[in-house]
């Protein structure tokens, strides 16, 4: 079975490892100062935070804006579950507004409508590694006096009109196993504000500065120097595990037929998170059981809008979003990870063209 993500791991990983467990320093230590260095480099910006996971750098980035109970923050449904959730956490309310079908990321063209009094903050998310339509959304941000926290999760090193992802706003990336470069678990929150970045750092470790002296209350969101360790072997072969998901897509795109192809817009690097067809005619339960039968793997993100899981049913949502409520039920991720052999593809592109 050719699977729908393969992580990439190597002697660089396990050397890096080695080291931090002969070191002796396991927890959060110099190899984590290293890869927010490293991070913030590749994403152009002045700081970066390194946090456990994508969800707690949401999470950290919506307190380091101060959003709070009685806020609200424009967000996208057609997304993994932790976006929304992470405006949960803080007490604040997610405000779902409709996507494009065609880059499947927030409408620009319908956040105004969804502002209120009440909003503190738009919450794009780069789906499927291809960024949101940031020029429109930032302008729309600075006339409402917004702040912009980038779901980056699954775009690390993309890029719109030349600048990185997580360089608009606070940029929070994940490092979770599937992602374009992971370290195991993890996450990032990229700034160019000094005061994003402090807060963030007295939050990641229960508000302190000086050990056990705590100024606010804060929670344990810190990365380990192993997971660290993971990382920076990771963050050295991004752009070559980048390129390898572009040369896959772009043989997808060029041999695939009957299905609706990803889109990349003009002045955007696409990173394929995931490369994602949608099937406007076909069956798509019958369609994964026939690929399956073919040896190839793949995986519906996302079968449910966030609005309609139950968690968001049982908070009062009553939602049906047009555009999120066609591709919930017409996408399909296809393998493009880095480790995909020529054969893998002829094998994948036979088999969708025979569905
Ligand atoms: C993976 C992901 C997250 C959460 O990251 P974790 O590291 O799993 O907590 C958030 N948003 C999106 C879009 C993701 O894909």
């Amino acid at each position: 079975m050719i699977p729908i993500s393969k992580p990439q791991f190597g002697e660089e990983e396990l050397a890096l490892v080695r080291e931090v467990l002969e070191s002796g320093i396991v927890a959060q230590g110099p190899k984590v100062a290293q890869l927010e260095e490293e991070f913030a480099a590749l994403c152009g910006t002045k700081y970066a935070v390194a946090v456990s996971s994508g969800t707690t750098a949401l999470h950290l980035a919506l307190l380091a804006h101060g959003i709070g109970p009685g806020d609200e923050v424009i967000t996208s449904p057609f997304t993994f579950i932790a976006s929304a959730n992470s405006v949960l956490f803080t007490g604040a309310t997610p405000r779902f507004v409709d996507i494009r079908k065609d880059t499947y990321n927030l409408d620009p063209d319908q956040l105004e409508s969804a502002i209120t009094p009440r909003t503190k903050a738009i919450m794009p998310v780069h789906l499927y590694g291809l960024m949101a339509d940031m020029d429109p959304i930032m302008e729309i941000a600075e006339r409402h006096g917004l702040a912009v926290i980038e779901d980056a999760a699954q775009a690390h090193g993309a890029t719109y009109k030349g600048r990185k992802a997580g360089s608009f706003g606070t940029g929070c990336f994940s490092l979770y196993a599937t992602k374009n470069m992971t370290s195991a678990e993890g996450g990032m929150v990229t700034t160019n504000d000094p005061e994003i970045a402090e807060r963030v750092k007295l939050l990641r470790a229960h508000g302190s500065k000086v050990r056990y002296y705590h100024d606010i209350l804060g929670y344990n969101f810190r990365l380990t120097d192993l997971h660290a360790a993971v990382g920076l072997a990771q963050l050295k072969k991004l752009e070559q595990f980048n390129a390898a998901r572009q040369r896959n897509a772009e043989f997808l795109n060029a041999h695939l037929q009957n299905v609706v192809v990803p889109c990349v817009p003009e002045g955007q690097t696409h990173v394929w998170h995931q490369y994602t067809i949608r099937l406007e005619h076909t069956d798509r339960d019958a369609a994964i059981e026939k690929l399956k039968a073919k040896g190839v793997g793949s995986a519906v993100f996302y079968p449910v809008p966030v609005y309609r899981q139950k968690v968001y049913l049982d908070r009062g949502y009553d939602l049906s979003l047009p555009a999120t409520e066609e591709v919930t039920k017409q996408v399909l991720s296809l393998p493009v990870h880095p480790a995909l052999t020529s054969a893998d593809l002829e094998t994948i592109v036979e088999a969708v063209n025979s569905l």
